[in-house]
């Protein structure tokens, strides 16, 4: 077994390494330089974790962590305190007494990983410091906080190049689950990376199942997706503004479902609160802007809900990335309608932004759409966004059930044209009531009761007409003038519609309440009555300990390794030893404990 096998095995009780870790590992514990691009929850932190304890044994000294946020570093170390491995963290909230401890036991070798904040890092002090260390590796994590692009800009990482110029003979390990090569080629700049090995994983999340809902009456539709899916779980709910993010919070509540509220608007202390509640009890849905967002490191959300339509696919990704980092089952769902779209388009409409700008993230917002309006592979269409092929995945919504395309053209030509005798003056629900010849007031008013276009649509309602010209819109047949009263604009290609020389495929319309959604088998193994009370018995004793030992209940044990030992049901210490995530200081820390709650429970 070589060494760095070894520490997988004994320190986090893993039987393998996943995907690129080993060679990445390798690299690293030898002295190379590398950055390392893995999607959330592939398993970045163990890279830096692995080669850290190695180095030590062999005798190297302390490793140095670079982390943008406290509760990042805050998870870290109790995971690894839990594991019995020697970490710290430097940062504002630790007083000068401790400060000093933990310098010295860096100094005198005790510690294997130190964690501290970028400009805390680039201090003169700090500095001098590392220079009286001895250093084993440098680990950037977040490492795309220093595109100035992105939503979690970090001026300081742009001067951590620095590490390479005083300490060329320490080795680099920069990390990120950004994907965008833009990102990568500043995270190489900045870093001084150029010469480090890029390890580069595929971006797709196998655990994550995809699904895309009609908007219909959005709160309500969340509160039947939770009931029925994910009741009990942890979940994030993003919306677009404050408002409704409290508005949702608050209804979620009323339903009997533990929800809180987060965005930028709160105060401090009660987003911290919030924050920590999420990360510590089972079963919180936290309700939030994007806001909310990076150092989430809690592996066991089991859903991300998006209630609002994200601006691009790049956030979405992210977003919908958060739910599923152990690996286990978990699901992306996304309730849109046709107004998120132009709500979107509106904002940037009147943002700040210059026109080049501004025609990028339309560009973001058409790709969003189309996601959400495809009948392919949705998966298949994120990963082509990031520059990867896959095979359909047989997993998301439209692999389960695909929905069978049918002929619109007639549907389509009736929208186009009522659309061409308004003059494009007139917004979607105005063109809906002539298409089902309601004369309401603005009707008459522009005397449009009059047209040919009058009531030749009675064959959908007003939510079939809105899914009709959302997917016009998708389709690239119509666009929404946001600067003029939302009114529908033909484009070049409606021509050809119109005269009847290209027909118009569609996803099915519907004209009824919503269909089902794609259940996800999340709880359904919990079969037998006795594991049941076995998994309960688990999860008091994990919250018991967490609490004591004043960390999150994941720190303790993964669900997974819940999971497993409820199936498995271990007798002995051998036995345990071969479950997921039982290393050595765990087993011997908890090993009676766990036997005996097993017997227990099983009897
Ligand atoms: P990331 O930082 O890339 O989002 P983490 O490092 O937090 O992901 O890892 C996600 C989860 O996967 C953690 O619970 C971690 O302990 C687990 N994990 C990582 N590597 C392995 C492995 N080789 N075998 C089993 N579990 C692993
Ligand atoms: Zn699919």
């Amino acid at each position: 077994m070589s060494p760095a096998h070894f520490v997988l095995h004994d320190v986090f009780g893993y039987e393998q390494f996943r995907g690129p870790q080993q060679a990445i590992i390798e690299h690293v514990v030898a002295g190379g330089d590398a950055l390392v691009l893995m999607p959330t929850g592939g398993g970045k932190s163990l890279c830096y974790q692995v080669p850290a304890i190695v180095r030590r044994d062999a005798g190297r000294g302390v490793t140095v962590v670079v982390s943008p946020l406290i509760a990042l570093m805050e998870d870290q170390v109790a995971t690894l305190s839990e594991l019995g491995v020697a970490a710290a963290y430097l940062n504002s909230t630790v007083e000068a007494d401790e400060a000093r401890r933990i310098a010295q036991a860096a100094r005198s070798g005790e510690l294997k990983l130190l964690y501290v904040a970028p400009e805390r890092l680039l201090s003169p002090r700090f500095l001098e410091f590392l220079d009286s260390l001895d250093l084993a590796l440098f680990a950037i994590d977040e490492a795309h906080c220093v595109s100035q692009w992105g939503h979690d800009f970090r001026p300081e990482y742009r001067q951590l190049g620095v590490l390479a110029e005083r300490f060329p003979a320490v080795p680099r390990v920069a990390l990120t689950a950004t994907a965008d090569p833009q990102t990568r080629e500043e995270i190489l700049h900045y870093l001084h990376l150029s010469d480090a090995r890029v390890f580069l994983s595929s971006f797709d999340r196998p655990n994550i199942t995809y699904t895309v809902v009609e908007k219909h009456q959005a709160k309500k539709q969340l509160v039947s997706y939770i009931e029925q899916h994910h009741a009990g779980q942890s979940g994030i709910v993003y919306c677009l503004s404050r408002k409704r993010v409290e508005d949702t919070a608050a209804w979620l509540v009323e339903q009997g479902i533990t929800a809180l509220p987060y965005h930028a608007g709160l105060p401090a202390a009660l987003r911290a609160t919030h924050q920590r509640r999420f990360l510590r009890e089972d079963g919180v849905v936290m309700v939030a802007t994007v806001a909310f967002g990076m150092g989430i490191d809690k592996p066991d959300v089991r859903f991300v809900a998006h209630l609002d339509l994200p601006r691009s696919p790049e956030g979405f990704y992210q977003e919908s990335g958060r739910a599923g980092r152990d690996g286990q089952p978990a699901a992306s769902w996304l309730c849109y309608g046709l107004s998120d779209m132009v709500q979107l388009q509106q904002m940037l409409f009147e943002s700040e932004q210059d026109e080049a700008r501004k025609q990028v993230e339309l560009g973001k917002l058409e790709a969003m759409l189309a996601y959400c309006e495809t009948a392919a592979c949705r998966r298949q269409l994120l990963l082509a966004h990031f520059g990867e092929a896959i095979e359909p995945c047989g997993k998301c919504d439209n692999c389960l059930n695909p929905p069978k395309t049918f002929d619109a053209t007639t549907l389509a030509q009736k929208v186009l044209s009522c659309v061409y005798r308004v003059n494009q003056r007139c917004a979607a629900n105005h063109v809906i009531d002539i298409l089902l010849g309601r004369d309401s007031e603005s009707v008459r008013l522009r005397g449009h009761q009059t047209l040919s276009t009058f009531g030749v649509g009675k064959e959908l309602n007003q939510r079939g007409w809105r899914s009709v010209i959302r997917q016009l819109v998708a389709q690239g047949y119509l666009t929404v003038d946001v600067s003029a009263y939302q009114s529908l604009k033909l484009t070049e290609s409606c021509r050809a519609v119109l005269r009847g020389e290209t027909q118009v495929f569609m996803r099915p319309i519907r004209n009824d309440a919503p269909g089902k959604s794609v259940s996800n088998d999340n709880d359904r193994w919990l079969r037998t009555e006795r594991e049941e009370r076995i998994w309960q018995a688990l999860r008091t004793w994990r919250k018991k300990l967490a609490d004591e030992h004043n960390v999150p209940a994941y720190a303790v044990f993964s669900d997974k390794t819940l999971r497993e030992l409820t199936e498995r049901r271990p007798q002995s210490e051998a036995e345990l030893r071969t479950i997921y995530g039982v290393g050595e200081m765990k087993l011997a820390r908890y090993g009676e404990s766990l036997l005996e709650i097993l017997r227990e429970a099983a009897a």
